[in-house]
């Protein structure tokens, strides 16, 4: 266990400073989750974390979120402690996005955090959470009543914030833009700019190719987004391919946006290579992209 221990801190720290050009910024990306639907015990559901100085921004709470950011306080990333994790936003409410919603609100609750999750997202954002803190009503109160030590506050209380495109969270860190993105059949999707002290970070969320986030970025510091590998998706069933054309964005399409983003690093994230291979998958977007580009696994941080 120790072992594992150090090495993800050394493999996070080589990372990082390989990223950052051998500065350590105060602003840092830590990939929780690089998953998708698939049940890829490699890669957990979509969850990012902003992390700037000794406070955390988590971008959608995948499956496992809570443990992903265990592993990340363990290499060394102290504001991603579960008593910690206090502010999440979410780019839209399909379930590998959502599925560690539950978790965020809970397991900390349990862990003795001092306040309440604070959550920013789309429409139907607030059923949602309704919803979860309602079916868990016989957990909380087992938990609250039933002789677990006291907790810090009603877990029935969630600071639920649905919001529209515009600047949704402010601090005297962070100033957070959500802007809307194309993904198929939802009527709201969110992508988020997140502007720190010493560094622009875009996060697409779930996305079709006909975005704008080229104009978010603008020269940023860091845009994850998401893609699908070419290969792969001709191999795939024509209805298959129906959706994924519609829902996300390929590797190539993927590389001329970026092309115009002019980010300093691009970093892939729910990649669905299929068939295909993560190398193969990067081939094609350089084929359009001669910028700096990674394939981001779980527990990268850049
Ligand atoms: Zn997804
Ligand atoms: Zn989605």
């Amino acid at each position: 266990m120790r072992l594992v221990k150090s090495v993800l801190s050394i493999v996070a720290a080589c990372v990082l400073l390989t990223a950052t050009g051998g500065a350590q910024p105060r602003s840092r990306v830590v990939m929780l989750g690089t998953g998708t639907p698939n049940a890829d015990p490699d890669r957990y559901g979509p969850a990012v974390a902003v992390v700037v100085d000794d406070t955390s921004y988590l971008i959608d709470a995948g499956v496992g979120v809570v443990r992903r950011a265990a592993a990340a306080q363990r290499a060394g990333i102290a504001a991603l402690d579960a008593t910690r994790l206090t502010r999440a936003f979410i780019t839209h409410l399909h379930s590998d996005h959502t599925l560690g919603l539950a978790d965020l609100i809970l397991t900390p609750w349990v862990l003795e955090r001092a306040t309440p999750l604070e959550v920013w997202g789309p429409r139907g954002l607030q059923s949602m959470v309704n919803h979860l803190v309602a079916a868990y009503e016989d957990d909380l109160r087992v938990r609250a009543a039933g002789g677990e030590p006291a907790h810090q506050y009603d877990p029935h209380v969630v600071g639920v914030h649905e919001i529209e495109p515009g600047v949704v969270y402010r601090d005297d860190r962070v100033t957070v833009t959500a802007f809307a993105v194309p993904h198929g059949g939802w009527e709201q999707a969110f992508g988020y700019r997140f502007q720190t002290p010493d560094r622009t970070i875009v996060i697409s969320g779930d996305t079709g190719a006909d975005s704008h986030i080229a104009d978010q970025c603008k020269g940023c510091d860091v845009l994850v987004h998401e893609v699908y590998s070419e290969a792969g998706f001709a191999k795939r069933p024509p209805e298959w391919q129906r959706y994924h054309s519609r829902y996300h964005t390929s590797s190539r399409q993927v590389g001329a946006i970026a092309a115009r983003a002019k980010p300093k690093l691009l970093v892939l994230y729910h990649q669905l290579i299929w068939s295909s291979t993560e190398e193969a998958l990067l081939k094609e977007v350089r084929s359009v992209y001669d910028g700096k580009v990674v394939s981001a696994h779980d527990l990268d941080v850049y």
